[in-house]
C-alpha cells in the first residue's frame, strides 16, 4: 500500500532552514496541472564506499523498469513516446508555433503519466495539437528515429497510431472503475488482451482454493490473453513478456548481491533474481518475507510488480522500484512510536472485541530517497507499507516507511507559494502552521503507517474482503482517524514527538480545511470524489463538521465573500475523531458493507458546487499546479586506472526534459508496440 500526499501537506509548512538547503532549488518547472520539484539526498556522502556502490547498482536496476511500467499502462504508449519525443529532437521547423508548444506539453505529460493518460485521474489528455501537424511533423524527421515496424510507412504509422492520440472515444480510461461495465474491456491499461471481465474472473477463481491459507498472489504478473480461443497467462520473466527489460534489471541485481551490506540482504536480492528468472509466484513469497525480515540493513529498496492500483480487478501489478537508505535520526521518531504501539492500541477509544491483544510487526523507520522509478516517478508516494499480501503481513509483519526526504521537498518547495495566505482563517491559524505544520503533518503520517493499517482486528469469520468497493476507503479512514486521534495524545509530548499541548491544532486545522475544502482543487467542475485517500479525508471532515455543529465545534465562515474553516473547540474535534474512529473500526471488525455504504456515500462522495466553484476560482488565481513529481538526481561513478570504482558522485543539476530524454536513450528496454 502506498500514502499518498495529502494536498495541504503540500502546501505546508514553515522552512527548516539549514544554509545548505537555503541554496538548494527545489523547483524545476511547472505545465498543465503539474510541478516538477527536486530532492536532495542528504548523508549520501556519508555511506561507505561499498553502500555507496551499492545504492548505484540498485538505482541502474530501478531505472531499467521504465519501459515496462508505460507498456503496462497502456499498449501504445512506447510507440507514441518516441513518435513524440522524435520530434521534440529532430523538428526544423518553427519550435515556437503554438502546435509544437502543445506537442511539447502534451509530450511532458506523457514522461510525467507513463502513458497519455492522467497519473491520478487516468483519463486520457486532450491534444492540443492538430493531428495535421503533427503528421507534417513526422513526415519531416529522420524516420530512422520512428518506431516504424518492418516496411511500414510514416503514413501508416500515423493511421494506426492518431485515433488512439486524438480520437477521445478511443480508450478514454486507463483503469475504469464505473459498476455495470466491462471493466476489463473498457480500461485501456495493458493487463488484459481479448479476454472480458468474466473470463478473467473466471480463470483466476478456477486457480484460487479458498482452504489455501497462504495463497500467492495471483495474476500479479502476468498479462491476460486469449489464444486460439483459450485464456492464458504471459508471464512477465526472463524469457518471457517483458524478458528484454527484466534481463537488464538482474544484471545489476547481480552486480549489487555482490556488494550486499549482510548475508540476509544478499538472500533477499538473490531471491529477487530468482522470482525474476522463474516468475514463480511462491518465489515472489519467499522473497517478500526474506525482504521483511531484513531490518538491519542501512539501504533498502522495492524493485517490481508491486501495487495493483492500475489494474481494474485489482491483481495485477505495476512495476515499480525506489531505492532508499535509513535515516537514523528521524527513524527514532517512528521507532519511539512503535515501540510503544500495543499501549497505543490498549488505548484507542475502540470497543476491546476490536483490538489486537497482541500488536507485532510493526516497523517502521524513516528513509531517504536515492532514486525512484516505474509507479514512483516521476509522481512519488509519501509513504509505503509492503509487502501487500495479507499472509504475509499476518504472519511475518510488514514494513512501513515513510520517504523523509520526498516530504521535506514538498515542504520546501511549497514555502511561501500563497496557499495558506489565500485559505487560512487568520493570523492564528498560519502561526501555527507555520511554527508546527511540517512537524505534525509527518507525525500524523507516522502514526497512520506505523500504527493504524496495523492496529485492529476482524472478528472471526469475518471475510477481508466484505466491504468490497469500500473497503479501501474505510481501510485509509480507519487509518487517518487513529493518526488523527493521536497526534494529540497527551503522551507524545511527554516521549517528546511533540514540543507541546498545542502543535496538534496545527494538524487539525490542515485536515479539516483540506478535507472540507482545499482537496476539492484536484476534482473537475461537476464531478464527484473518486479516490480513496480523498473520499476518506473528505468523510472525516464532513462527519466531524456535521456530528460537531450543535457546539459549533468546526463551523465555516464567510469573510469578504470568502470561506473560511475555523476550529472552535479542539479538544471536542479529538472527541469526535475518538467517536467516527470507534465506528469506523466496528465497520471493519464486522464487515458491515451496509453501514460502509452509508457512510461513504452520505459524506465522502459528493461536492457542493457552489463551495467547489470557489475554492476553484481562489486557488486558479494562485497558479499553483494540483500535482507533485520529482526529477531524480544523477549518479556517476568515479574509477581508478584499473576500472575500480573509487567514489558514486550526486548531482542534482538535471532539468526535467533533459533526465526524461536521458532516460529514453539510455534505458530503452522494450520494442515499441510488440503486438
Ligand atoms: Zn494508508
Amino acid at each position: 500500500m502506498a500514502t499518498a500526499l495529502s494536498l495541504l501537506t503540500a502546501c505546508g509548512g514553515a522552512p527548516q532552514t539549514t544554509a545548505e538547503a537555503d541554496k538548494f532549488d527545489y523547483t524545476v518547472e511547472q505545465f498543465a496541472d503539474l510541478q516538477i520539484l527536486r530532492y536532495r539526498v542528504p548523508e549520501f556522502e556519508d555511506l561507505s564506499l561499498k553502500q555507496k556502490e551499492l545504492v548505484y547498482y540498485l538505482a541502474e536496476a530501478a531505472l531499467q523498469g521504465r519501459d515496462i511500467l508505460f507498456d503496462q499502462n497502456g499498449k501504445y504508449n512506447l510507440t507514441i513516446r518516441q513518435m513524440l519525443e522524435a520530434v521534440y529532437t529532430g523538428f526544423n521547423g518553427d519550435k515556437n508555433t503554438p502546435d509544437f508548444k502543445a506537442m511539447e506539453v502534451y509530450l511532458k505529460r506523457v514522461w510525467f503519466s507513463n502513458g497519455i493518460h492522467h497519473h491520478y485521474g487516468s483519463e486520457k489528455f486532450t491534444p492540443g495539437f492538430t493531428s495535421e501537424f503533427f503528421k507534417q511533423a513526422l513526415l519531416s524527421v529522420d524516420a530512422s528515429t520512428l518506431p516504424l515496424a518492418q516496411g511500414q510507412t510514416v503514413e501508416q504509422l500515423c493511421e494506426a497510431v492518431f485515433p488512439v492520440i486524438f480520437d477521445p472515444t478511443v480508450m478514454p480510461k486507463r483503469v475504469n472503475q464505473a459498476a455495470g461495465e466491462d471493466l476489463v474491456l473498457t480500461s485501456a491499461c495493458n493487463y488484459y488482451e481479448g479476454v472480458t471481465q468474466k473470463e478473467a474472473e473466471d480463470f483466476y477463481n478456477a486457480l484460487k482454493d479458498p482452504k489455501d491459507e497462504t495463497p500467492v498472489s495471483y495474476g500479479l504478473n502476468s498479462r491476460l490473453v486469449k489464444v486460439n480461443g483459450k485464456v492464458q497467462e504471459q508471464v512477465w520473466k526472463v524469457g518471457g513478456l517483458y524478458g528484454s527489460a527484466i534481463e537488464k534489471i538482474v544484471y545489476w541485481l547481480r552486480k549489487a548481491e555482490g556488494v550486499a551490506e549482510n548475508p540476509e540482504q544478499k538472500a533477499v536480492i538473490a531471491k529477487l533474481i530468482e522470482f525474476y528468472e522463474t516468475g514463480d509466484l511462491k518465489t515472489f513469497d519467499d522473497y517478500a518475507i526474506l525482504w521483511v525480515k531484513d531490518l538491519n540493513s542501512r539501504i533498502d529498496f522495492v524493485n517490481g510488480f508491486t501495487e495493483s492500483y492500475g489494474d481494474p480487478l485489482g491483481m495485477k501489478a505495476s512495476w515499480e522500484s525506489l531505492v532508499n537508505f535509513k535515516d537514523v535520526q528521524a527513524t527514532r521518531r517512528t521507532e519511539l512510536i512503535s515501540s510503544n504501539a500495543q499501549w497505543f492500541e490498549d488505548n484507542s477509544p475502540v470497543e476491546k472485541e476490536f483490538k489486537k491483544e497482541e500488536v507485532k510487526g510493526v516497523s517502521a523507520k524513516v528513509i531517504t530517497a536515492a532514486i525512484l522509478a516505474g509507479d514512483l516517478y516521476p509522481a512519488t508516494a509519501i509513504g509505503i507499507n509492503l509487502p501487500n499480501a495479507n499472509w504475509i503481513r499476518n504472519d511475518h509483519g510488514s514494513k512501513s516507511v515513510t520517504i523523509g526526504n520526498i516530504t521535506d521537498a514538498y515542504n520546501k518547495a511549497a514555502h511561501g507559494n500563497g496557499f495558506h495566505e489565500e485559505f487560512v482563517y487568520s493570523d492564528v491559524e498560519l502561526q501555527l502552521l507555520d511554527k508546527y505544520g511540517d512537524l505534525t503533518g509527518n507525525l500524523h503520517t507516522d502514526l497512520h503507517e506505523c500504527l493504524g493499517h496495523g492496529s485492529g482486528k476482524l472478528l472471526p469469520g469475518v471475510d477481508p474482503d466484505a466491504l468490497k468497493a469500500y473497503g479501501s476507503t474505510i481501510e485509509e479512514t480507519r487509518a487517518d482517524l487513529f493518526g488523527l486521534y493521536y497526534v494529540a495524545e497527551p503522551k507524545l509530548v511527554e516521549l517528546g514527538l511533540t514540543p507541546d499541548a498545542d502543535a496538534f491544532k496545527a494538524e487539525y486545522y490542515s485536515f479539516l480545511m483540506n478535507g472540507l475544502m482545499t482537496q476539492l482543487v484536484r476534482i473537475e467542475p461537476g464531478n464527484n470524489v473518486e479516490e480513496a485517500h480523498m473520499r476518506n479525508r473528505q468523510l472525516i471532515a464532513r462527519w466531524v463538521f456535521e456530528k460537531g455543529a450543535a457546539d459549533k465545534v468546526v463551523e465555516m465562515v464567510k469573510k469578504e465573500d470568502k470561506t473560511y474553516v475555523v476550529v472552535n473547540d479542539y479538544g471536542k474535534l479529538r472527541e469526535l475523531f475518538g467517536q467516527l474512529l470507534a465506528e469506523v473500526q466496528r465497520i471493519k471488525s464486522t464487515g458491515d458493507l451496509q453501514a460502509a455504504h452509508d457512510l461513504v456515500e452520505a459524506y465522502a462522495v459528493k461536492v457542493d458546487p457552489t463551495l467547489h466553484a470557489e475554492v476553484l476560482k481562489r486557488y486558479k488565481k494562485l497558479n499553483l499546479a494540483p500535482y507533485k513529481g520529482f526529477v531524480n538526481p544523477k549518479y556517476e561513478t568515479l574509477t581508478d586506472a584499473d576500472g575500480k570504482i573509487t567514489d558514486v558522485k550526486v548531482t542534482y543539476e538535471e532539468g526535467y526534459a533533459e533526465q526524461m530524454l536521458r532516460y529514453s536513450k539510455d534505458y530503452s528496454t522494450l520494442p515499441p508496440m510488440n503486438n
